[in-house]
């Protein structure tokens, strides 16, 4: 029995995996497939640029027996070196292997009718491979909690055949499924059954994953981590700071040697119901985390009429709050160059409600975060994508282009360059970048983060090696930079290897 994975790539609002990222999916496919009885040699694992730029896959995929793409952008981003799987390339897999294929993760929210076959898992892909391997009837059903321990554990060895391994960052799942009983009208994550996983789950699969050889691990899919094992009280939930220590420690005993510990995903209302908790989560997680890490909290709107209409929780003062109190606690300088956590904050476009006064309403927020002189490390601005199994669904609302494209604009101008000028002062030197491509007299290159700053690097430097470089200049959500330390790296003249568009 011989299976091919083809990883295509997801982003959700609570889950990466475009490279340096690995989502859970395929490691978790990878493990149903191991559980069910497949050798591991049989378990074949590719990602779609790598088929792209490999042709000889498609015979390994001819040969296979069970064929199993994993795919779906959920949320608007823009890749660096990665291409997402597009509708054109599953429908021409689909129509190639027909019934020895099965395609799923968020691609099932797919609009296209080529994907409205039989073939489309409509709930855990996971799961259905399992079954289908175990000769059950292989009807759609969502996976057990007790599945997910065993294959997020019996899977983590599929890292090794990434093609950027060991150079890549494990997404890794603690909950899924939004616990707010009224949703935001965008987001898919109430798409999915509200479900939370055992910390020594989620410890022996970090465990399981570093013993494969991963040292980059971000604790990102969750919609909320300050949440995750929050305590139910007579008047609700309330989070539990023990849990998250009992996480973060754990991970540290299981992946001692790890380079990165970061985290996603932070409600700002959690924060402002709870400061007390939250503020001891926050030391926690410096305390056993790397740094240079994002809290990136789901603001969208401050807009009142479009905080209201799209069901959206917390308002500027509350924001503004919530920002003051990471910065109180994770501003401090770690040794890797970069603050210990900032938090980021990201806004949606494209809302019920929405008008001109909107972009004002925003502008107002940041500025007033600016000026008390608080850090944001990263402002994401956003078109909202629509998904007919949401509120938003099938609304209509125009996004006039040249105020959009302006306002981003202001932002980047007023706010964020001024903003990493503090983060990252000329002369900070920034440790560990992995150079990743050549642009004119540059090396392009990132630290293996969240979120990571782009440094264009002086000099045409090899590609796939890690340097330290000292600061020199700001541009938006990028910075130049001079090597320092391992000058022996540079090769001063030589030929780029590698372009890329778009710097
Ligand atoms: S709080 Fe809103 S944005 Fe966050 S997971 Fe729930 S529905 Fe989605």
């Amino acid at each position: 029995m011989r299976s091919v994975i083809i990883d295509g790539y997801v982003d959700e609002p609570a889950c990466l995996g475009v490279p340096p990222y690995t989502s859970p999916y395929p490691r978790y496919i990878a493990g149903a497939m191991i559980d069910a009885g497949a050798k591991p040699r049989d378990v074949h694992y590719y990602t779609i640029d790598q088929l792209r730029a490999e042709p000889g896959i498609i015979g390994i995929m001819d040969r296979a027996d069970l064929i199993v793409v994993v795919a779906g952008l959920t949320v608007p981003g823009r890749y660096l070196n990665a291409k997402p799987i597009t509708i054109r390339e599953v429908g021409d897999f689909i129509a190639r292997y027909n019934e020895k294929i099965l395609v799923g993760g968020p691609i099932r929210l797919s609009h296209e009718s080529v994907l409205r076959s039989e073939y489309v898992a409509e709930k855990d892909l996971e799961a259905r491979v399992f079954d289908r391997l175990t000769e059950k009837s292989e009807t759609d059903r969502w996976r057990r909690t007790s599945e997910v321990k065993r294959w997020s554990v019996k899977g983590a060895q599929i890292i090794q055949r990434h093609p950027h391994f060991p150079h890549i960052m494990c997404e890794i799942e603690t909950y899924r499924g939004c616990p707010r009983e009224r949703h935001c009208s965008f987001c898919t994550e109430p798409l999915y059954p509200h479900s939370s996983r055992e910390i020594h789950d989620v410890v022996d699969e970090v465990r399981a994953l570093y013993e494969s050889g991963a040292r980059y691990f971000r604790i990102g899919r969750q919609p909320d981590l300050f949440s995750y094992k929050r305590i139910e009280t007579n008047s609700g939930f309330k989070p539990d700071p023990t849990a998250i220590e009992k996480l973060y420690r754990g991970i540290r005993r299981a992946a001692p040697e790890l380079k990165v510990l970061h985290m996603d995903n932070l409600n700002p209302a959690t924060i402002i119901e709870y400061p007390d908790e939250s503020r001891e989560i926050a030391k926690t997680i410096i305390k056993y985390h790397t740094p240079g890490d994002v809290a990136a909290m789901g603001v969208e709107s401050s807009d009142p009429r479009v905080i209201r209409e799209n069901n959206l929780q917390v308002y500027p003062e509350d924001v503004i709050k919530a920002v003051e109190l990471i910065n109180e606690v994770g501003s401090i300088r770690g040794e890797n160059g970069l603050p210990e956590l900032l938090p980021g904050i990201n806004l949606l476009y494209g809302l019920k409600g929405e008008s001109k006064r909107t972009y004002q309403h925003n502008l107002e927020l940041l500025q007033r975060i600016h000026e008390k002189g608080l850090l944001l490390r990263r402002i994401n601005i956003r078109k909202a994508m629509r998904f007919k199994e949401t509120p938003l669904g099938e609304t209509k609302v125009h996004i006039e282009k040249k105020l959009f494209y302006h306002h981003r604009e202001t932002i980047k101008r007023r706010i964020e360059v001024p903003m990493l000028k503090e983060i990252a002062p000329k002369g900070t030197i920034i440790k560990e970048i992995l150079t990743e491509a050549h642009h004119g007299r540059f090396t392009l290159g990132r630290q293996i983060a969240s979120y990571p700053l782009l440094i264009k690097i002086e000099g045409i430097l090899k590609l796939g090696i890690f340097v330290d470089a000292a600061v020199t200049g700001h541009s938006h959500r990028s910075l130049t930079a001079i090597p320092v330390g391992r000058m022996r790296n540079i090769e001063v003249g030589s030929e780029p290897t590698h372009r890329l568009s778009g710097y």
